[in-house]
């Protein structure tokens, strides 16, 4: 189905190029020499639609089809009477007009498309009106004449059934790709790039609920902030900070496995320890610091020592923001920072 709709141009014209094939063996074996010329030289325009269509000529196909189907019905009625039916590919037409049109024409040349939707009913009427009275030059048998009628009822049909589908293929396909677009934005919206942790937007809504709620209020919140991180720019430039921030976030990742995890802003991470009580949290918090302290980040054939300094708070009942809680245990870091840094501290301390 794919490949149909991607090609829906080449499919049109190769299936009209096989009608027409076999309207020449019905008309030659007919005696309608003359449309039997007439066909040959339709499935030669289509063979060259072929080719058009693979180069992404859109337009001189569209014109070619048009142009070859009115003239068809237009000779074929005149040689061989309405009674065939060969007046039908007007209608096959229809859907062509409409989808090849919509894709060629914008805005305002619309109005192309019902100009030529109003030719086409037009003709048909011509036909009608002026054969109706006239004998056909040539008087085809019964079985060959419902065989054409046959075939150019296929014809509409299959071009109102393929167009439709492929409308409906289309469309579905644009929603999908909108709704997955929309997926990956409120995603992006909620996540952090560079290190895929959650910002903000995504992480204080996981906090407050669990503060209202009394039974899962027991938690803890670790303040992180990497330390010295100016100095590993400026030593390793932009990029062997982004790598230690990355490296970093793994290595919080790997520890704190099960925690919800937060890039606060540039270098802070915060993580919400979650049924963690204040000496839980500490002893892991501690087992982090070490850990990082103790794995450097490889950055071009570089070991780049770094450490971090954590603050931790616990969730009491007079808590009753979540910003609260996270403004304790940055204060806490920020005594961590000024007490020699590369520690944990799980204390509010006088400076
Ligand atoms: P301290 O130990 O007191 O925390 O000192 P510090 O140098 O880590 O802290 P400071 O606030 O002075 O500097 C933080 C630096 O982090 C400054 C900023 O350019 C850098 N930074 C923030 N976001 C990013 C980022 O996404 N990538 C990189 N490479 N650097 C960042
Ligand atoms: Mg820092
Ligand atoms: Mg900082």
């Amino acid at each position: 189905m794919h490949f149909l709709v991607h090609n829906s141009n080449l499919v049109t014209v190769a299936v009209m190029g096989m009608v027409h094939a076999a309207l020449l063996f019905i008309m030659w074996a007919a005696g309608v020499m003359p449309l039997v010329q007439f066909n040959l030289l339709s499935v030669i325009i289509y063979i060259f639609c072929m080719a058009l269509c693979r180069s992404g000529f859109v337009m001189p196909v569209f014109i070619s089809i048009i142009a070859e189907v009115t003239a068809y019905t237009v000779i074929s009625t005149h040689y061989v009477g309405l009674r065939c039916g060969t007046y039908c590919f007007l209608f096959s037409i229809v859907p062509i007009i409409i989808y090849f049109g919509c894709f060629l024409f914008k805005g305002k040349k619309r109005l192309i498309i019902i100009a030529l939707l109003a030719m086409n009913f037009a003709v048909f009427a011509f036909l009608y009106v002026f054969f109706t009275p006239m004998p056909p030059v040539y008087d085809v048998p019964a079985s060959l004449r419902t065989t054409l009628v046959l075939l150019s009822a296929f014809a509409m049909v299959f071009a109102t059934i393929f167009y439709n589908f492929m409308y409906i293929y289309a469309s579905e396909g644009e929603v999908n790709t909108l709704e997955r677009e929309n997926r990956k934005l409120s995603v992006d919206a909620k996540e952090d790039a560079l290190t895929n942790l959650l910002n903000r937007r995504g992480f204080l809504p996981l906090i407050e609920p669990i503060m209202k709620d009394e039974e899962k209020g027991h938690f803890c919140i670790a303040f992180c902030d990497i330390d010295n991180f100016k100095r590993i720019n400026d030593s390793y430039g932009h990029d062997g900070g982004d790598e230690v921030l990355r490296h970093i976030t793994a290595l919080i990742r790997r520890e704190m496995h099960g925690c919800d995890i937060c890039r606060w802003g540039g270098e802070e991470i915060i993580i919400l320890m979650k049924d963690y009580d204040l000496d839980k949290a500490r002893e892991k918090a501690e087992l982090l610091r070490r850990n990082i302290e103790s794995n450097p980040t490889v950055f071009f054939n570089k070991r780049i020592f770094s450490t971090i300094t954590i603050g931790l708070a616990e969730n009491k009942a007079d808590h009753r923001e979540a910003e609260e809680l996270i403004k304790v245990a940055d204060e806490r870091m920020y005594y961590g920072k000024q007490h020699g840094k590369n520690i944990v501290v799980w204390e509010t301390l006088q400076a």
